[in-house]
């Protein structure tokens, strides 16, 4: 091990004997009390000395024997230190890759700070280059977001969509105004791939790329249909439930912003789980969506303000790719709405149903009847927004707390 004290995050004295790591409550911490030897060796963690030249650097500051390896192994378990030369073989072939790790940067940096073991933060961006992400839907908010995986390190993220390219379909960060007229699906490719900080690894040729429909990590349903956001057909989500896939979805409908729900097959709640819920406490729920879909009138343009879609790609974005790293962002179980023009984000969960084939509800943790549901829906509501809140920052706890070095 090369340590490292994370340079992503700021140091600050404050006081004689106590540093403070970080600026943000949600990741810094104090480290005291802390002697001037020990204070000035800080410097000496900077990825550039192993242990046993940090030990030698220590018997010649004076610390006493043990002294080095005490300290290091205190600041890793703190969360403090990362291995300069970690992350194992894939994280090795990516040093070597020094323009994609220039871009990768500020990314890798981040994930420093949501990682605690020494070399984490680039074994994860390591294995982000082996992924494989599909987007349906290629509209302001699909491309968008695909490309802002491809942008973060994801090796292969695949767009699906019909039709050609139509003016609204444009976005800064997603579809270029050349692009019009274009088949959609090879557009985001382009646009995928103009976004992507380098050429990922190769496994597999690009004919198996096309022609192989399972193996992802994650698909994401950003559909460029309103009605498809709103209430998103559970036939739609069935074969990646049945084939164990997780999917989130993502989209604008209307004048809201909606992320989620993350679904975990069998594990939290489906688009299915969310009809059959919505169905309980509306019986006219099925009514409405069946009109909606039979499209009554055509709208000339669906509502869609790119800032939203922006909005709604780059947290769909963030909690993809929270999932993809190994975490389990809130919008698992949840979808996170959010409407202009207040844009004031609320989660509403999503339970999973008894009567939904999934199987979530028999997992049993989190399974409500209908009727429990619907007199404490507001409730409920409520308090699953803050526990996912609470959830969302709950790595750390909140402020800065000790760890006696
Ligand atoms: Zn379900």
């Amino acid at each position: 091990m090369v340590p490292q004290m994370k340079p992503a995050l700021r140091r600050g004295w404050r006081d004689l004997n106590t540093v403070q790591f970080g600026m943000t409550p949600a990741h810094a911490l104090t480290l005291g009390p802390i002697d001037t030897a020990t204070g000035s060796f800080l410097d000496l963690l900077n990825g550039t000395r192993g242990l046993a030249l940090l030990r030698e650097e220590g018997r010649r500051s004076d610390l006493p024997d043990g002294h080095v390896d005490t300290l290091v192994g205190r600041l890793a378990r703190a969360g403090l230190v990362d291995d300069a030369r970690g992350g194992g073989p894939a994280a090795d072939t990516l040093r070597e890759k020094k323009e994609i790790l220039d871009r990768l940067a500020p990314d890798l940096a981040s994930l420093s700070l949501t990682t605690s073991e020494p070399g984490d933060a680039m074994r994860l961006l390591a294995a982000r280059r082996s992924l494989r992400v599909q987007v349906r839907g290629a509209g302001r908010v699909g491309v968008t977001l695909a490309a802002l995986l491809s942008g973060a390190g994801v090796g292969e993220v695949d767009v699906r969509d019909g039709g050609r390219v139509e003016p609204g379909d444009v976005a800064p960060g997603g579809l270029p105004a050349a692009s019009v007229g274009d088949l959609r699906s090879t557009a985001a490719r382009r646009a995928v791939s103009a976004a992507a900080p380098g050429h990922p690894p190769r496994h597999g040729s690009r004919a198996s790329v096309t022609a192989d429909d399972t193996g992802f990590s994650l698909v994401v349903l950003a559909p460029r249909d309103d009605v498809d956001v709103h209430a998103p057909a559970p036939a739609a989500g069935e074969p990646l439930v049945r084939s164990g896939t997780p999917h989130l979805y993502a989209g604008v409908v209307e004048a809201t912003g909606v992320v989620g729900p993350l679904v975990l097959p069998g594990e939290t709640g489906c688009a299915g789980c969310l009809h059959e819920n919505r169905t309980d406490r509306d019986q006219a729920w099925p009514r409405l969506v069946a009109q909606w879909r039979s499209g009554g009138r055509r709208l000339p343009a669906r509502p869609c303000d790119l800032a939203l879609a922006t909005t709604v790609a780059g947290l769909a974005a963030a909690h993809a790719l929270a999932f993809l790293d190994g975490r389990v962002p809130s919008s698992a179980g949840a979808r996170w709405e959010v409407s202009l023009p207040g844009m004031t984000w609320h989660a509403r969960p999503v339970w999973p149903h008894s009567a939904c084939p999934c199987g979530a509800a028999e997992k049993g943790k989190g399974e409500h009847t209908s009727k429990e549901e619907a007199a404490h829906e507001t409730m409920a509501e409520q308090r699953s927004s803050e526990e996912l809140c609470r959830k969302a920052t709950a790595p750390r706890p909140a402020g800065t707390w000790r760890a006696h070095v």
